[in-house]
């Protein structure tokens, strides 16, 4: 029987497994090897959508996670970590339009809400861009997407969580397992302290590969960085996600915007320190398009920048649920995390206790990655 549970490391998954494990009456503790929330979770763009997603099976997941962060957030007062404001997103040439048309069908065929707008639709949405920088149509709208607000989100469930008994130990790293005869029986930390456990979680995001190492399991991963900018506050309405063709960008809190662009995530560097930077100039540039869509945020500055890495297994699909060969070790391990955390770290924690979901994770197990992963 499953009593104690260790779960490793404290982003989006970590808090969401604890919280589902404490809810079913689990004795949890939560490792990280820094503070909650220092992660990936804490540099990202956390759009929430099943926007183009494939195979069905990661679309259907990536639903019902949407669903699952509404139905978290109308539950809780003050759950206003999470913003449903829609998502726009327009093309600039002919093969950009042709992608998002397929796109737009393709999501429509499976049942997700998507329709077209033309300007002075999307203007009346966002009544502060420049309509000169819109197209005079085919505005996709995807009106049930949003964001959320990862660090505050982690915060609720963790303190629900340690309400209910769980231990949370921060700045501690795991730095091995002790496996016997097929089972996880200890989790052994920096500081020296030893946890004996009943079964383990995998929630170290960019790092799995090095727990499931400890653990003698292979997890190839194809991790990524990405570079987010985030603006001084500004007078000007936006109230969702925008994918424009040079810049995506949605609100941050007290006016704050947070940028963000596919090209400014190659403008990284390694500095003689061996810190990671960023082109100055590549933040001018997407800065430079946010400005030419809202015009109202001229006077903007950068307030930070922040490198995440975003955990992408080898496949590009989530890796959920029990490992086969160690049964008491589970994964959850994703990119698109912030959409999925909630409800897939939900399945995993009553996997661990051993409630049964007809395999809602069959699509996503670790083994299907290949004799590697083994
Ligand atoms: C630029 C960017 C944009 C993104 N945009 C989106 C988006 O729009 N929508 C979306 O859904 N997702 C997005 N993502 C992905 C999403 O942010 C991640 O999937 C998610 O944050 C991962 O959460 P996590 O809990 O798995 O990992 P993390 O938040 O990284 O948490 C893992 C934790 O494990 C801890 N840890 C690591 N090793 C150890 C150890 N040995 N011992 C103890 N603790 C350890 C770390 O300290 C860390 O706190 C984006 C990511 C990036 C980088």
């Amino acid at each position: 029987m499953v009593e104690h549970v260790v779960v490793i490391g404290a982003g989006v998954y970590g808090a969401a497994v604890t919280a589902s494990l404490t809810r079913r009456g689990a004795r949890v503790t939560v490792v990280d090897a820094g503070a909650p929330g220092s992660g990936t979770s804490g540099a990202t763009f956390s759009w929430t959508n099943s926007c183009g997603k494939q195979p069905r099976t990661y679309h259907d997941l990536s639903v019902a996670s949407m669903a699952a962060h509404r139905k978290l957030a109308a539950e809780v007062p003050h759950g206003d970590w999470y913003h449903e404001g829609g998502n726009l997103e327009w093309a600039a040439d002919d093969a950009g339009r042709a992608k998002l048309r397929e796109k737009v069908d393709g999501v429509l065929d499976y049942g997700y809400e998507a329709r077209w707008l033309d300007r002075a639709e999307a203007v009346r949405l966002e009544p502060d861009i420049d309509p000169a920088a819109l197209p005079a149509y085919e505005i996709a709208y995807f009106p049930r997407e949003g964001w959320i607000e990862p660090t505050r989100l982690i915060a609720h469930l963790l303190s629900n969580a340690v309400a209910r008994g769980a231990e949370l130990v921060r700045n501690d790293a795991v730095t091995g397992l002790e496996v016997t005869a097929g089972t996880v029986r200890a989790v052994r930390l920096a500081s020296g302290r030893r946890l004996g456990t009943d079964a383990v979680v995998n929630c170290a995001g960019p790092r799995a590969d090095r727990i499931a190492a400890l653990a003698g399991l292979a997890l190839p991963m194809r991790n990524t960085r990405g570079v987010l900018v985030y603006t001084s506050p500004v007078a000007v309405s936006v109230s969702r996600v925008v994918h424009a063709p040079l810049v995506h960008l949605r609100p941050d809190g007290a006016g704050r915007l947070l940028l963000h662009s596919e090209e400014i995530d190659g403008a990284t560097y390694r500095s003689a320190g061996g810190t990671v930077e960023v082109e100055p100039s590549a933040v001018e540039q997407v800065v430079e398009a946010g400005r030419a869509l809202y015009p109202g945020i001229r006077a903007a500055t950068v307030e930070s920048v922040r490198v995440g890495e975003r955990p992408i297994p080898g496949d590009g699909l989530p890796v959920l649920g029990r490992a086969v060969e160690l049964p008491n070790f589970h994964f959850a391990v994703s990119h698109s995390g912030a959409t999925l955390s909630v409800h897939a770290g939900d399945l995993v924690a009553a996997e661990v206790l051993g409630a049964d979901h007809a395999d809602a994770l069959a699509a996503f197990r670790f083994e299907r990655l290949g004799p590697a992963a083994r």
